[in-house]
């Protein structure tokens, strides 16, 4: 299915899937998947002075500061690859930030047509993270436990793969801390709008990607 002018976000905790189910959805729908935290890994890397000032923050797992990611935001979704519509992973992640998104949305005359929350327990989380091994040539994510990547230590892609340093365990706690005191009131701030839906991030993969693809599809908002 190819479906225009369909803008989604995807929340839940570290280690929930988030990414994994976005990439797979965003291609689904035909939309552009917009990982926050791999265009700030990118900047990052690159040194540059949004970067600079971005990974002091992010090593220690605390989040960058709501007006550096606002403004980076709003601009990169101005950019035509996101014209048509899009799938936001990682990004609002305080209401602070969604406050920001709305407005972007009403200025353009855009609408969320569907908020999805994936749950995992902290347990699961924990586990999920320190077994993550990612590609920083394309942002994929593999596990070594549960999606481990066909040939070891390598993606898909052909790059090498990573542990990111934010997935060693003290910083995993702090993530986790932070999530609940920054990203869980989201939860809230979305639950009664129209197209908000709740996922068990913890089953298998493809069981959660067969879910949201179907209520998705059922719920129609992306066709309107
Ligand atoms: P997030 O973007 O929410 O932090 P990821 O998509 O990076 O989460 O997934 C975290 C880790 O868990 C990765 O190693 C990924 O391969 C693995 N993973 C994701 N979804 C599942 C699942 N449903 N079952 C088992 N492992 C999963
Ligand atoms: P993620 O790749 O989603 O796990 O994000 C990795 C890290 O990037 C987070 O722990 C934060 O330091 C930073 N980050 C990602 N998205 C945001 C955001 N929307 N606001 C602030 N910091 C963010």
């Amino acid at each position: 299915m190819v479906a225009t002018d369909c803008r989604l976000i995807i929340l839940g905790p570290p280690g929930a899937g988030k990414g994994t189910q976005a990439r797979l959805i965003a291609e689904s729908l035909g939309v552009k998947h917009l990982d926050c935290g791999q265009v700030i890994r990118n900047e990052v890397s690159d040194e540059t002075v949004f970067g600079k000032k971005a990974r002091e923050h992010m090593v220690s797992g605390g989040l960058v500061p709501d007006e550096l990611i606002i403004e980076m935001m709003l601009k990169r979704l101005s950019e035509q690859d996101c014209i048509g519509g899009f799938l936001l992973d990682g990004f609002p992640r305080t209401v602070k930030q969604a406050r920001g998104l709305d407005g972007f949305l009403i200025d353009n005359g855009f609408r969320l047509d569907y908020i999805i929350y994936l749950g995992i327990s902290e347990e699961t989380a924990v586990s999920r993270l320190s077994a993550r091994r990612y590609c920083p040539a394309c942002g994929r994510v593999y596990n070594l436990q549960t999606m481990p990547p066909v040939v070891e230590g390598q993606c898909d892609c052909g790059g090498q793969l990573e542990q990111r340093p934010d997935d060693m365990p003290d910083t995993v706690l702090n993530r986790l801390r932070v999530y609940r005191e920054e990203t869980a009131p989201l939860i809230d701030y979305y639950s009664k709008s129209e197209g908000y839906m709740e996922f068990d991030g913890g089953k298998p993969g493809e069981e959660v990607t067969g879910d949201i693809v179907k209520s998705v599809l059922e719920g129609g908002r992306c066709d309107e």
